[in-house]
């Protein structure tokens, strides 16, 4: 999808919530009405298939943007409404898809960058250490079988080492990779959640060796 405030630019911050729910309601349509006409490699982009999305300044969008989405940019006093106004509305959609491939075929985050400070089940403040949410037992399985993109399988949670050995105890590294490789995945499990609990309720130290 193109990133909301793209098109746009930047919303004044003064700006009341409703404004910010209409504005959010006009981008949308806008990225609707543009979205179809968008080449398949564009739309479908990712980091994996970073190399075939076409560069947007070769997109001949000049021919291939509605009307009508510059009758709606004109019409909101946005661009104006002759030949400038045309080229302007090209413009400002350029700029919303450059920062749409931009976002679309960036890096998944490292595993350095995504540390919290709590574990990620049981939000307790104590040490922690990284769990390789598509263990790396099963990575080579998990790409031939096209379980996940290449860019995934070094996604991890940190998490604390009793939460950490509850999860492996949960499922099999297989059934890891492939049904619960997101810790939201994770937590969706009842017996994750009866541990959560419990876990929550322990003093750090209590169940460490
Ligand atoms: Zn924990
Ligand atoms: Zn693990």
């Amino acid at each position: 999808m193109l990133a909301e405030p793209g098109i746009l630019g930047q919303t004044d911050s003064s700006h009341a919530q409703e404004d910010a729910d209409s504005l959010e309601d006009f981008t949308s349509y806008l990225s609707e009405e543009i979205w179809p006409t968008l080449p398949q490699s564009l739309r479908s982009a990712t980091h994996e298939t970073r190399d075939q999305v076409p560069d947007v300044d070769d997109l001949p969008l000049e021919s291939t943007v509605p009307p009508s989405f510059i009758d709606t940019l004109a019409s909101c006093g946005l661009v104006s409404a002759d030949s400038d106004g045309d080229h302007a509305a090209v413009s400002f959609l350029k700029k919303a898809l450059r920062d749409y491939v931009a976002e679309a075929c960036a890096p998944p985050p490292m595993w350095s960058k995504t540390r919290t400070t709590e574990c990620e089940i049981c939000e307790r403040e104590v040490p922690l250490t990284y769990h390789h949410l598509i263990p790396r037992e099963v990575h080579d399985k998990a790409l031939k079988k096209k379980w996940h993109p290449q860019a995934m399988l070094n996604s991890v949670a940190w998490l604390c080492r009793p939460c950490h050995t509850a999860v492996h105890h949960a499922a099999s590294n297989e059934v890891l990779a492939r049904e619960f490789y997101t810790v939201e995945l994770l937590l969706a499990r009842e017996d994750i959640q009866k541990w959560r609990k419990y876990a929550a309720k322990q003093r750090w130290g209590v169940r460490r060796g």
